[in-house]
């Protein structure tokens, strides 16, 4: 029986339970004392962000935590394998990702350059020089412009350069032997992003090592690019950089699928997941987007095979990748898998960073399944609240892998985060590091999402199809 702690009305209609009860069934107390008190949540995080560190798609690292989780899964007992879903350009950051400045003064910056684009070759040094904007100015500067460091006076944004200059002024400035361009992001986070593909002629073609754009453009942050107009203004200035990116063959790509098989129903499954892949700018350790989902993933699995818990329905843990790219890990999957669709009771999908499970944004019909789920974990953590959030349209599409799902109108969540973070700070920037991640928000969101399977795997019937599935809001931070 479900106690309702709290039920509150938000403006648009929507309401709020948090429904909570201390959990009856046997397995389930199992489960949330094996989560709450016994967890390897930290584990896993520490060794996805750190052991192996930023797992941009297409990078040997990715491939290398691919291996590392399909061992994890095994070890715990699930019945794992990959799942191929394209071969991408390789590419990988070298260990040397160097931005200074080396005269008047030496300082070093914070910088990022995009995925799939080149780097220098070894340490290079050159002068800074204001870009030129007319070709009139570029070919007075033509001197001064060889061997430099072209500072843009356009801003970078996450998506790399916002403005380019006209196809012939940036052609002149190019033959005159640039060193490369140097933006400023707007602010003190430096955010990174890239594309595989890019255009040959009108054919929109994979990068290759031996075919790809040439150009150099890296971001610094804002306060770096103030310091270096600073110094201009009273002396020349020096700049220096030395990026290790490093073009590789193309390398497969695999989703990572762990099954815990069920007892009674076995075609019919409750999958949990997130992606894990990462961006992977010098500094940032794909910590909180998303090795904390990847590991919330990890240790549901842990947790039901510690507890040998016997779902009826098949409980399914998923690793995507390619999500950063465009959800190409997940749109895959729901194509693989079309004849299950139907199947599938909910998807929990965990992608919002470090928080705690603070809720499920659902419809009224499936509340009374739901209370059932979340009940006990509330009992359990009552300072981390997860509620139900009743909407009339289902979910709230945030742009991550349950979007991929939503489109057949699978009940598919992607669980609200709760907690004191500025996930802004982090959120594809040089301080997605573990040093943001929270062990007690995630030890919150392991055993929720444990617990929820387990529940909706051995519920009496599966969560209703929604009515109220749209796929074209619009798309936020994945
Ligand atoms: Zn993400």
């Amino acid at each position: 029986m479900t106690i309702l702690l709290a039920a509150l009305l938000f403006a648009q209609g929507s309401q709020t339970l948090i429904p909570s009860s201390p959990a009856t069934d046997p397995q389930i107390i199992k489960i949330i004392d094996e989560g709450k008190n016994h967890s390897h949540v930290m584990d896993f995080l520490h060794h996805i962000a750190i052991d192996i560190g930023g797992r941009s798609t297409g990078s040997p690292e990715l491939a290398k935590g691919e291996q590392w989780a399909l061992a994890q899964f095994n070890r715990m007992g699930c019945d794992v394998h990959l799942e191929h879903w394209e071969d991408v350009p390789g590419f990988q950051r070298g260990p040397v990702q160097v931005a200074k400045m080396v005269g008047p003064l030496e300082a070093t910056f914070q910088f990022s350059t995009n995925v799939w684009t080149q780097g220098t070759n070894g340490p290079v040094r050159g002068q800074a020089v204001v870009d030129p904007t007319t070709i009139e100015q570029a070919k007075a500067m033509a001197a001064q412009l060889k061997g430099a460091w072209v500072l843009m006076s356009y801003k970078s944004s996450m998506g790399g350069a916002r403005d380019r200059d006209a196809k012939e002024l940036k052609d002149y400035v190019d033959s005159c032997g640039i060193a490369g361009r140097v933006y400023a992001s707007n602010n003190d986070l430096v955010h990174t992003h890239g594309t595989y593909k890019w255009k040959v002629g009108d054919q929109v073609v994979n990068k290759r090592p031996e075919s790809h754009p040439m150009d150099i453009d890296v971001t610094v942050r804002r306060s770096d690019m103030d310091r270096i107009q600073r110094w201009m203004g009273q002396e020349p200035v020096t700049l220096e950089f030395n990026i290790q990116n490093r073009w590789l063959a193309p390398i497969p790509q695999y989703n990572i699928v762990a099954d815990i098989k069920g007892t009674e129903k076995p075609d019919e499954m409750v999958i949990v997941g997130g992606h894990f892949d990462s961006w992977n700018g010098p500094g940032s350790e794909g910590a909180n987007d998303n090795g904390t989902g990847a590991s919330v993933a990890l240790e549901t699995a842990r947790i039901l095979e510690a507890t040998h818990a016997k779902p009826k329905r098949t409980i399914r843990c998923i690793l995507w990748t390619g999500e950063e790219q465009g959800l190409l890990g997940s749109q895959a999957y729901v194509k693989q898998h079309v004849n299950e669709m139907d199947k599938i009771s909910a998807v929990i999908v965990d992608d919002g960073g470090t928080g705690w499970h603070a809720g499920y944004s659902l419809t009224q019909d499936m509340v009374p399944l739901m209370s059932d789920a979340v009940s006990p974990v509330n009992a359990a953590f009552p300072d981390m609240p997860d509620k139900l959030v009743i909407t009339n349209r289902f979910s709230q599409e945030m742009g991550s892998d349950h979007d991929s799902f939503l489109r057949y109108a699978v009940p598919a969540f992607f669980t609200l985060e709760g907690g004191n973070i500025d996930y802004n700070w982090i959120w594809h920037s040089q301080n997605d590091r573990i040093e943001y991640s929270v062990p007690k928000y995630l030890v919150q969101s392991a055993t929720d999402a444990a617990a929820v399977a387990y529940s909706l795997a051995n519920a009496d019937t599966l969560l209703p199809r929604t009515r109220n599935v749209t796929s074209d809001a619009a798309r936020g931070k994945s």
